[in-house]
């Protein structure tokens, strides 16, 4: 394969974008490469600038759920285009939306609208705080949340208890209210609250970890997080930014059967346009300005024709739910072809697959939380990769993001894919 025109549209890209990319994840500095630059891509496929066709696991991390350019999408966004792009006033679609998400996701009684994922946890912690009048907040070491300051911290190396700055420009003083917690770890949550009586806003977890590559939780950790924040009067938010919409209409919360007090989504929420939401019980939205006290605003908040995007989006999620059977058997034969050549090759390959989501790592024991994940050996990954892309199969280049099954991929993708990662492993 060439990749010529990538490279030099690369060149010309570093001058003056920060390494070349508009986000870090899209850099394959990890894999030793530089990335594709992409030209279009329509249902499972993707196609960059050099004519090189791909069969796309990437699927913009996450939104793609119904694979790239669906008619009745582009459609809905054309046709909301020509009716002008953004008013600064309220739109019926604003509340259309709002009203799918309450009937897909019952907790979601209020919901507002904002444009990115961190936009949206950012300000149900700022509303859960408001809310309980308390400051501190829970959050699991391997979770990501986006990039608002309070949210890049590390477990301090001492105690659980003491978290730090994950980022430069963050002041110490942002991240002292975040205790950090280990994911699947019943003690160090319970350890925390009991030295932290009274103090805990709120407790963000992603219901399935994927921002460390896929990471189930285990049976009764969500449960567990539940009545141990019920108990508390702290404020329990699920992040479905990634998983809502994904396992299941009703997302994790529905799929695991336990209902947070907010939530915050983004990704396929916005269709593949720029649009997340948070929202939750009434009686906590009620604190958001203007009817509350906790200030939240956005210009491009509930954009006509991301709405429209969304909508539409949602519309065939719900009209069609056998969607979620065939993604996940997609991704259950993908996931059974990587442990079987595991098994065959005596290869350690741990595979962690839940829903439409997975995730392959180089190492042999079962990964539980974010030491097991990073305990993955990045050379072979690194290795599996650049075969896969050399053959056709677009991955994320990064052992820490998840692969991304939609329902555009056919049976022949799925069997070629299977082909190619099992080859990947040697
Ligand atoms: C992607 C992601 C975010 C951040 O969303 P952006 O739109 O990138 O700001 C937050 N939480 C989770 C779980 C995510 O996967």
């Amino acid at each position: 394969m060439n990749f010529d025109t990538s490279k030099e549209l690369f060149d010309q890209a570093v001058k003056v974008m920060p390494g070349g990319v508009n986000s870090p994840v899209r850099a394959y500095g990890s894999v030793g490469r530089t990335p594709l630059f992409i030209d279009h891509a329509k249902g499972s496929k993707i196609y960059d600038v050099d004519g090189n066709e791909f069969i796309d696991y990437v699927c913009s991390y996450g939104p793609g759920i119904l694979g790239h350019a669906r008619e009745e999408v582009i459609e809905a966004v054309q046709k909301a285009a020509v009716d002008g792009l953004t008013f600064g006033a309220p739109t019926r679609r604003e509340t259309i939306i709002a009203e799918m998400i309450k009937e897909m996701m019952p907790s979601m009684e209020v919901t507002r609208l904002v444009s990115s994922g961190t936009e949206a946890v950012m300000s149900a912690i700022r509303t859960a705080r408001g809310f309980t009048g308390r400051d501190k907040i829970i959050k699991f070491k391997g979770c990501y949340h986006g990039h608002s300051d309070g949210l890049l911290v590390k477990a301090g190396s001492a105690a659980l208890t003491s978290s730090v700055p994950d980022s430069a420009g963050v002041p110490e003083g942002y991240t002292k209210t975040t205790l950090v917690a280990l994911y699947n770890n019943e003690d160090s949550v319970r350890e925390l609250f009991e030295e932290n009586k009274d103090e805990i806003a709120a407790l963000v977890v992603e219901p399935v970890a994927a921002n460390m590559g896929v990471v189930p939780p285990k049976p009764g950790f969500l449960r567990f997080l539940r009545d141990i924040t019920a108990e508390n009067g702290t404020v329990l938010i699920f992040d479905e930014v990634i998983t809502g919409f994904r396992l299941s209409l009703g997302g994790a919360q529905q799929y695991y059967g336990i209902k947070p007090d907010m939530t915050t989504l983004g990704k396929i929420v916005g269709g593949g346009m720029p649009m997340a939401a948070y929202g939750g019980r009434k009686e906590i939205m009620d604190h958001v300005s203007p009817v509350g006290k906790v200030y939240q605003a956005g210009t491009l908040s509930g954009n006509p024709v991301a709405t429209a995007a969304g909508i539409k989006t949602l519309e065939i999620l719900r009209d069609d739910p056998a969607i979620y059977d065939r993604i996940d058997a997609s991704a259950k034969k993908i996931a059974d072809a990587l442990r079987k050549q595991g098994e065959k090759s005596g290869q350690p390959i741990w595979v962690n697959q839940v829903g439409s989501l997975l995730c392959a790592y180089f190492t042999k024991d079962p990964v539980v939380d974010y030491d097991g994940a990073t305990s993955s050996n990045m050379q072979a990954f690194s290795d599996y990769f650049g075969y896969a892309l050399e053959h056709g199969v677009y991955l994320a280049p990064s052992q820490y993001e998840a692969m991304f099954v939609s329902d555009a991929h056919t049976e022949e993708d799925i069997r070629k894919t299977c082909d190619v990662l099992m080859h990947a492993c040697k």
